[in-house]
């Protein structure tokens, strides 16, 4: 049975004193970690503190990003080394955000999930169509190659450790879900394209998150499909309520 794992993404959202707030509300709160996974991914300049804060809860801390070096003339980036040394315990990468606006790369993600394991940070890969290519029938096809790029050069026990988070972009922000059949259609596919590449006993491993206007109302629904082992969740997610309700969803 794989353990779902509930991640807020904060965004370039909040101030100092309102992720204090959220923490002091949900870390004593969220489940505990052997029934779920909570996680919180917060801004750089949150880290530090929340890592600090949430010391011997079940809550866990996690960055929206980093760069695949480790150290450099990379000026405005921060490196696995760092993320690693704050006690950061999970990483986003690859979201539709920062290949849309900032125009990374899949080979640029693969690089980062190495740079991730090589610094005992989980990743949390990000795949995921835009409108267009869904209307095209190209959803399958593109999430495949995302995934395989994200994964490419793994070794079996990375590949089992690594979040995948299917988040369909037509579905980010709008408020308009993919039904839990679609979503849980593609999840499906994700994990059939990694029982061809590792074997069912590693792909039975990884964790498949949906993402996109997941929130408490709709939660329950979206976990409860084969394929589909918890969620990424922004806007649903800023407020301590609302992500305590989602994680114990989540149990
Ligand atoms: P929303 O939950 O606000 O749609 O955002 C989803 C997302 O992008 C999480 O990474």
């Amino acid at each position: 049975m794989r353990k779902q794992v509930i991640a807020g993404n904060w965004k370039m959202n909040k101030t100092h004193t309102e992720a204090e707030d959220f923490i002091q509300t949900a870390k004593n709160e969220v489940p505990s970690s052997d029934q779920v996974e909570s996680v919180v991914c917060a801004p750089f300049p949150f880290l530090q503190k929340l890592v600090e804060e949430t010391k011997g809860t079940s809550l866990e801390i996690g960055a929206q990003n980093m760069h695949f070096e480790e150290s450099g003339a990379f000026t405005g980036e921060v490196s696995p080394v760092m993320l690693n040394e704050l006690g950061v315990k999970y990483v986003v990468l690859g979201h539709s955000e920062r290949r849309e606006i900032f125009k990374e790369t899949d080979e640029e993600v693969n690089k980062k999930v190495h740079a991730a394991f090589k610094h005992d940070l989980t990743p949390i890969v990000c795949v995921g169509e835009s409108l267009a290519q869904r209307e095209a029938n190209q959803t399958m096809d593109h999430v495949e190659n995302q995934v395989k790029q994200a994964f490419e050069g793994l070794t079996d026990e990375q590949a089992s450790k690594v979040i995948v988070a299917y988040e369909p972009i037509w579905a980010i922000g709008t408020g308009r879900t993919a039904t839990s059949e679609q979503a849980n259609e593609v999840c499906t596919h994700i994990r059939r394209v990694l029982i061809d590449f590792y074997g069912s006993e590693v792909a039975d491993e990884v964790r498949i998150q949906y993402g996109g206007s997941v929130k408490p109302a709709n939660v329950d629904e979206l976990l409860s499909q084969s394929d589909i082992d918890g969620a990424l969740v922004g806007g649903a997610s800023l407020e301590a309520d609302s992500f305590l309700k989602l994680v114990e969803a989540g149990k």
